[in-house]
């Protein structure tokens, strides 16, 4: 049986006034695709993921997690979300990780971690800290679950963000380049987490500059140019002799 379809995104148009950052993305991600985005700086790949869980509105386009279609409908001559219950409940369903952590940063580590569970899904609160302590323990941050934000390291706050976003049971993980601001010692550590959760079976969307990763834990590449999918295919395809001229020429300045 083929894999469901978790996410399915179609002809996602989005300008930001004369500017069309995106100018007709579709994707659809099955159940357990690892799917890295690569592409310059500028060319579309946050706004993309933005789009997805509805932080920016598409212009144009159709977005559907898990079988469930995002109602639009028209105001002021602008595409808009129909219902905002529908908007929480998608995006309770897509977990975020972003570029520099967001943490609550008057809250300790394990009040992160449940503030979702608890005041979003209203779950009961003991429930919630038996799982969150779990998974801070997977992340490799268990000891530090009564600590501030500001206590960790990077890596440590990274991994706090990717507990936090799991805590929520998403169907989807969204990765907005997670090891961009983080000390080169420190980027291990998190891609072996992201690592160990493709490997269960999450399907993750990761925006990266970390070609090992695309490589050796995606199945499928997607390299964005302008606001378009330039080239798109598994990692032994792209970084054999696949992708197009500008593919090959964006893969050539990483230099490994
Ligand atoms: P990437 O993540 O690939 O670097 P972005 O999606 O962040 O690219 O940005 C794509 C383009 O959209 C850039 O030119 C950026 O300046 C522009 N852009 C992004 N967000 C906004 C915004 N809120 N308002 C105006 N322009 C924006
Ligand atoms: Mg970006």
């Amino acid at each position: 049986m083929a894999a469901a379809t978790r996410l399915s995104v179609r002809n996602i148009h989005k300008s930001f006034g004369a500017h069309e950052v995106l100018r007709g993305i579709s994707l659809d991600a099955h159940d357990g695709d690892v799917i890295s985005l690569l592409g310059a700086s500028g060319s579309g790949k946050s706004t993309f993921l933005r789009c997805i869980n509805l932080l920016e509105i598409a212009d144009q386009g159709e977005i559907v997690v898990d079988g469930e279609r995002i109602e639009m409908t028209m105001k002021n001559g602008h595409a808009v979300p129909a219902s905002r219950k529908q908007v929480d409940r998608i995006r309770a369903e897509l977990g975020m990780v972003f570029q520099s952590f967001n943490l609550w940063s008057h809250m300790t580590i394990l009040d992160n971690v449940i503030e979702g569970p608890v005041h979003v899904l209203k779950r009961p609160r003991a429930e919630c800290i038996a799982e969150a302590e779990a998974l801070l323990e997977k992340v490799g941050i268990a000891e530090k679950r009564h600590a501030y934000p500001a206590h960790l390291s990077g890596g440590q706050q990274q991994r706090a963000a990717i507990a936090r976003a799991l805590a929520m049971k998403p169907k989807v993980m969204l990765f907005d380049e997670p090891t961009s601001a983080l000390d080169p010692e420190l980027v291990g550590e998190v891609l072996r987490v992201m690592r160990s959760l493709a490997e269960e079976g999450m399907t993750m969307l990761v925006v990266t500059h970390e070609m090992g990763f695309a490589r050796n834990v995606s199945n499928r590449v997607i390299f964005m140019r302008s606001g378009e999918i330039d080239s798109d295919g598994p990692p032994e395809e792209l970084f054999g002799k696949g992708g197009s001229p500008a593919f090959r020429q964006f893969i050539g300045t990483f230099g490994k």
